[in-house]
């Protein structure tokens, strides 16, 4: 579903992604871990085209990211082409960034029936759905500022399934969230997962890297140092980096 080959990424003279190779299969789920700075949300933007891949290339179930392939040569991505290929990949953030005028229900329907020309009858019963899934059916009508941040990240996770992506990306979902609330918002993860969505998560949580997770990423300074099954990394990393990473974090 996702395959990088050797992407490069700088901003000005900094070089952030210095050839990171990756892929991750269809409905599996891929923890990325690192060092603050180490590029992993910068890696992240790329796949969802929120930032353009200076070298090698980006391609999400098989189409390259925001460029046309000619010949040997790439053209960039009209933009409209560039927002349609954004649009089937869901993204959460460390902070939820709901709209805080409006309630949960009109946070979770507003893109479907903008962007995707849903009508509101039927974007509103795919949000009840949806957010009866993340435990939140008795919440549709509060406002985001009523809800626990646990509550609030399961509803950014509704909103973005409601696009149906292909695939979701999640960037420390739960780093802002108080300890207690951590745990309902990976279950939602898990349930995700579950049913067979592709996801690339950058967490810290090695518990849930551990259990749901079938590929565990180590980078640092912009390059992938390690890659493999999380139990086998995490139990018995091959790199020192690695180690000394594990061993400050657990
Ligand atoms: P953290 O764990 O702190 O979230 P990260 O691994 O996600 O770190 P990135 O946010 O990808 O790291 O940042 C990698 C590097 O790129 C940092 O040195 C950062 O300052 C730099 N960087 C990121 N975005 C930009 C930007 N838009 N302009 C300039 N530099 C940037
Ligand atoms: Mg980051």
């Amino acid at each position: 579903m996702v395959r990088a080959d050797r992407v490069c990424k700088s901003f000005g003279a900094v070089k952030v992604l210095k050839g990171i190779s990756l892929e991750v299969g269809r409905g599996q789920v891929t923890c990325l871990i690192g060092p603050s700075g180490s590029g992993k949300s910068t890696f992240l933007r790329c796949i969802n085209h929120l930032e353009r891949v200076d070298a090698g290339r980006l391609y999400v179930d098989g189409d390259l990211v925001g460029y046309v392939e000619r010949g040997s040569k790439l053209y960039e991505l009209h933009p409209r082409a560039a927002a349609k290929q954004r649009r089937d990949i869901g993204m959460v953030f460390q902070h939820f960034n709901l709209f805080p005028h409006r309630t949960v229900l009109e946070n979770v329907i507003e893109a479907p029936i903008l962007v995707k020309k849903l009508k509101r009858d039927e974007a509103v019963e795919k949000a009840r759905d949806l957010l009866a899934r993340v435990g939140l059916a008795d919440k549709v009508d509060a406002y985001p500022a009523q809800l626990s941040g646990g509550q609030q990240q399961r509803v950014a996770i509704a909103r973005a399934l409601a696009m149906d992506p292909k695939l979701m990306l999640f960037d420390e979902p739960t780093s802002a969230l108080d300890p207690e609330l951590v745990g309902e918002v990976l279950a939602v993860m898990r349930d995700l997962a579950d049913g067979g969505m592709t996801m690339v998560v950058v967490t810290h949580e090695m518990g849930f890297a551990r259990e749901v997770a079938d590929q565990l990423v180590f980078m640092d300074g912009g390059v992938v140092v390690e890659a493999g099954d999380p139990r086998q990394v995490l139990a018995d990393p091959k790199e020192s980096r690695t180690r000394e990473f594990l061993s400050r974090l657990l």
